[in-house]
């Protein structure tokens, strides 16, 4: 071989070398990992697990204050407090959907579980007003301002057959911004997740060490400070949408009286029986959150029936002298 052949040969190969190995640069993928952020938002919790090969800690945020200027009662701007102020607003397509959800909810519970439960949610302390004494009298002036068939939704605007009637949407939201979280997470390429907002629950696939996600589900017992975690049972699974509702967190004495953030819309009092917590299985988890709301205020007997015909399944701890009795539907298979 001459200077010039070696020359040609040795440039032929160098080519073919950084050929190969731009090809295998770009065959391989960038190593996933699992991400874990985590911290509070509408006044609870939220722990977010996935696998990808970015921080979507942004997303997340963003996502979250888009879902608050669309629902949170708690903030002025949003959909929801227009809508309840009167202030001329087009619903957006979060609020369009929330609503669709608890209409259905209300339907299938008998108007047990309403969102135009706003004004007595207020009136018992736990809304955006200040505890005030509750009376007979006061109960009576409020009750024509709640029933889910007093409102409707017409081209994009709430109409109310009273103005001073309005929305709470509590116990929908948490549920519903645990779906928003996983289709974010999806749109960046997610395979594997865990997304949970104060125990609301979405999962998909495997956790980090290649295993089914494992569940807890919260034994009911008293603690307004928020801060225990005693489990009843813990669920191995891969993909769930699952939602859980009790009076052991939110809930304060009145003399004697028991009063929890449940409400009944038909009597307009706190609900009072011995179904401590209803932990619900369903399509996606705002549907879960709002049966296990109606679950919590339809109690044990009437919740069953309204679980499967909303094709769902449900676990209820029930009070029964001093201890805890579980029940669930039968197609409960966690
Ligand atoms: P949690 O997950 O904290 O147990 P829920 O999902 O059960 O909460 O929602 C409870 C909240 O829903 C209450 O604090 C109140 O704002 C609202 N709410 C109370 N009673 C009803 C009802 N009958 N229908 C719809 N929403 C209700
Ligand atoms: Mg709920």
């Amino acid at each position: 071989m001459n200077k010039k052949q070696y020359v040609i040969v040795s440039a032929l190969a160098g080519i073919i070398l950084l050929t190969v190995a731009l090809f295998r640069y770009e065959e391989r993928p960038l190593q996933k990992t699992y991400f874990h952020n985590e911290g509070k938002v509408f006044g609870t919790y939220y722990k977010v697990q996935y696998d990808g090969t970015a921080d979507l800690q942004p997303a997340i945020d963003s996502a979250f204050k888009a879902f608050d200027r669309s629902l949170s009662m708690f903030n002025p701007e949003s959909v929801i407090s227009a809508v309840n102020n009167n202030r001329d607003t087009v619903t957006d397509a979060r609020f369009e959907q929330m609503w669709a959800q608890a209409m259905e909810v209300s339907e299938w519970s008998e108007g047990a579980f309403d969102i135009t439960v706003a004004p007595l949610v207020n009136l018992w302390g736990f809304g955006f007003k200040h505890r005030e004494e509750v009376t007979e009298a006061k109960i009576d002036s409020v009750m024509p301002l709640i029933g889910w068939q007093k409102v409707r939704l017409e081209n994009h605007h709430v109409i109310k057959e009273d103005p001073r009637m309005m929305l709470d949407a509590s116990a929908v939201a948490k549920g519903q911004a645990c779906d928003v979280i996983a289709e974010v997470l999806k749109a960046h390429g997610a395979e594997n997740w865990l997304v949970d907002i104060g125990g609301e629950v979405v999962s998909r696939g495997n956790n980090s060490q290649g295993n089914a996600w494992r569940i807890g589900i919260t034994k009911p017992v008293d603690d307004s400070t928020g801060v225990q975690n005693e489990i009843q049972e813990v669920i191995e699974v891969h993909d769930i949408a699952m939602a859980t509702s009790g009076n052991y967190r939110n809930f304060y004495y009145e003399g004697k009286e028991r009063r929890s953030h449940t409400i009944d819309p038909r009597s307009g009092k706190p609900v009072q029986h011995s179904l401590l917590s209803a932990t619900v299985v369903a399509g996606n988890c705002m549907k879960a959150d709002a049966l296990a709301t109606a679950c919590m205020v339809l109690g044990e007997e009437k919740a069953l029936p309204m679980i499967e015909k909303a094709g769902a399944a449900c676990y209820l701890i029930i009070a029964q002298g001093d201890s805890l009795v579980v029940k669930t539907s039968k197609n409960w298979q966690y």
